[in-house]
């Protein structure tokens, strides 16, 4: 039996794909060759990285003037790129809102006056600061945020507007909800989560920022060497992007973001509507910051929250331990999850807190 999988990253990934993956796995295009055997300077394979950037474009509303690229070393490594690619001046600003976002921070620090201008580490970044408020300096090269926060389950319902350009990672929530790229400068997101296996990395960069890399940037983490390249620099990482294609092309024939987006409001509803109203269960994240991707919730005790984890896995319902820093459980609900999946979370929750409480 195949389980309803809550891991927060690597992920579920939709069954359909994961079929047909595997249907044509041995001959891929007619080129009697599996995905992961032919060059990536093949005309089949080519066909793959174009139509994973056009359906990406498409499905995002991406404007002609961004680059759109995949590349390797996951979100991570962009962590590093963002700095390299864009902090001219030297000066950017960081909103800290979880354990990522503080990771990129840390790293734009190794490359100059990287501030940290607000953060919610005060209330164990249970919510997001309040972005009109926050004083951004005028003279940054950049401000980073991270959308959403994987660990913590918050998420930004508005984005700061800025003088300098808005980068973002969104790696635990793109495709997931409709965002004006306009407004952003560079969006960038390890696929792990959301949209593929480990090993891609997609980044949208508006091609004006990204022209003079600093001079140690190294050339692999050039993001206007992997655009003039079409993500074909050096060798990508084939298989990752060719799953990714499959996916959006799924999500193109489910109606694209908007209608990806009803559906997981309707999952996160359904789920924080029954933890809200349950007095065995809760989340501590504040209403209007909750993200509609990571659900964290415990039980009353650490015992029990041990307890249901290991059951709900006996049940099929597997990877729902919280992540270290935040304790209790975690149930991850992207894109692939099936509304029936989170039924079925649902309906064990209710069963537990009969037994349990
Ligand atoms: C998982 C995650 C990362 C780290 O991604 P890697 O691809 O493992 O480097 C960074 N940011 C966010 C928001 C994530 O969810």
């Amino acid at each position: 039996m195949r389980a309803y999988n809550f891991s927060a990253g690597p992920s579920t990934l939709p069954l359909e794909v994961l079929k047909e993956a595997q249907r044509d796995f041995l001959d891929f295009a007619g080129t009697g060759m599996s995905v992961t055997e032919i060059s990536h300077r093949n005309k089949a394979f080519e066909a793959v990285v174009n139509e994973g950037e056009a359906l990406l474009r498409e499905l995002m509303n991406i404007p002609d003037e961004y680059a759109v690229i995949f590349v390797q070393g996951g979100a991570s490594t962009q962590f590093a790129a963002v700095p390299l690619n864009l902090m001219h001046t030297g000066k950017a600003d960081y909103v800290v809102t979880g354990n990522f976002a503080k990771k990129a921070w840390q790293e734009g620090k190794i490359y100059g006056d990287a501030a940290c201008v607000a953060s919610s580490e005060d209330k164990t970044y249970t919510y997001i600061p309040d972005v009109s408020k926050i004083a951004f300096r005028e003279d940054a090269d950049y401000v980073h945020i991270c959308s959403n926060n994987t660990i913590f389950g918050t998420r930004y319902t508005q984005f700061p507007q800025c003088k300098a350009p808005l980068v973002a990672d969104m790696s635990s929530e793109i495709l997931s909800r409709e965002v004006d790229v306009s407004k952003f400068g560079v969006i960038y997101a390890g696929a792990q989560k959301n949209l593929a296996p480990a090993g891609v990395t997609i980044v949208i960069a508006r091609r004006s920022l990204i022209g003079q890399p600093l001079a140690v940037c190294p050339t692999m983490l050039k993001w206007s060497v992997q655009d003039e390249n079409k993500s074909l620099y050096n060798t990508p990482p084939c298989f990752s992007i060719y799953m990714a294609t499959l996916v959006l092309r799924r999500l193109k024939k489910l109606g694209g973001v908007a209608e990806m987006n009803k559906i997981n409001e309707y999952k996160a509803g359904l789920l924080y509507d029954f933890i809200d109203n349950s007095s065995f269960y809760t989340n501590k994240v504040e209403a209007q910051y909750r993200s509609i991707m990571n659900v964290p919730f415990v039980t009353p005790s650490a015992e029990l929250d041990g307890k249901f984890v290991k059951e709900a896995a006996a049940n099929g319902l597997v990877s729902l331990k919280g992540h270290r820093l935040v304790g209790g459980m975690r149930a991850s609900i992207y894109n692939a999850m099936p509304v029936e999946g989170v039924q079925a979370l649902i309906a064990f929750m209710k069963k537990f807190e009969k037994e349990n409480a």
